[in-house]
């Protein structure tokens, strides 16, 4: 456990087992005694040989259980740190500090919304032209992006299709106004990881809609293409309203559908 993951954990001492030390994220030893305070309420809730695991996967154990009583799923309780408790760590924070649960992401498609008459894949070509052939317009950022694969330099619009400019402002200035600059930062959505491109699908042969320029990345380090919900950043709680935002245009976001590209969103319906 790090120490951001720590200091949630003493968070939740200090509101279940009498924690008054400092939110410090160190694991010294009056954490341990509130830990074992923590579980010494909830033996019934361990599995069989916890009273002989380590002070610090009693710990991780014990934030488990922080997260199980908060209505967040973090797996089994067995004190190991894996992907299911580290998502679960997060969205705990996140309720901490904003004293609201988080919204939970949807397995569900997202509603078959389409305001803008996106086309389907087969029929992008009659849409949009031919690949690498297209119109582009700038459509300036409310906030500052910066490119991804080198954070020095600064971006100050999105260069898109003609047809998808309108869309694309809307959907910025309605992300921009629910969550400001300094969140938007916070949550890695100023890495821009590009949107025109004229090259073939990473996976086959047909052209990628990034061909077209119209489909962005979006922070491509901590949404790799073969991640799923378990690492991509973006399929967090927290960017619930980010997506949103999108598909209120009828924006098809891969990992919604997909659950891979987790980074990526597009003007074409799958
Ligand atoms: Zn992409």
């Amino acid at each position: 456990m790090n120490r951001t993951n720590l200091r949630v954990l003493q968070r939740v001492l200090a509101q279940e087992a009498g924690y008054a030390d400092s939110i410090d994220g160190i694991h010294g030893p009056r954490t341990t005694a509130a830990v074992e305070r923590m579980l010494a309420a909830r033996a019934a809730s361990l599995p069989d040989g916890a009273d002989r695991w380590s002070a610090r996967r009693r710990a991780v154990a014990c934030l488990q259980l922080a997260c199980h009583e908060h209505e967040i799923d973090a797996g089994a309780i067995d004190g190991l740190w894996g992907p299911q408790t580290d998502f679960a760590a997060d969205a705990l924070a996140e309720r901490l500090r904003t004293g609201e649960a988080p919204v939970p992401w949807r397995e569900e498609t997202p509603a078959d919304h389409n305001p803008n008459g996106w086309p389907a894949e087969e029929g992008v070509q009659a849409a949009f032209g031919a690949p690498c052939e297209v119109s582009r317009v700038t459509v300036p950022c409310p906030w500052r992006l910066q490119l991804a694969w080198d954070m020095r330099q600064s971006v100050s619009g999105i260069s898109c299709h003609e047809r998808v400019v309108e869309s694309l402002a809307r959907v910025l200035q309605r992300v921009h106004g629910l969550y400001g600059e300094a969140r938007l930062r916070e949550l890695g959505l100023h890495r821009y990881g590009g949107c025109y491109n004229c090259r073939r699908k990473r996976r086959g042969t047909t052209w990628s809609t990034h061909a077209w320029a119209v489909a962005i990345d979006w922070d491509p380090a901590h949404n790799r293409l073969a991640w799923g919900r378990d690492r991509a950043r973006l399929a967090r709680p927290e960017y619930e309203d980010w997506w949103r935002c999108w598909e209120a245009e009828g924006w098809v976001s891969l990992g919604r559908h997909r659950n891979f590209d987790w980074m990526h969103v597009q003007a074409v319906r799958i």
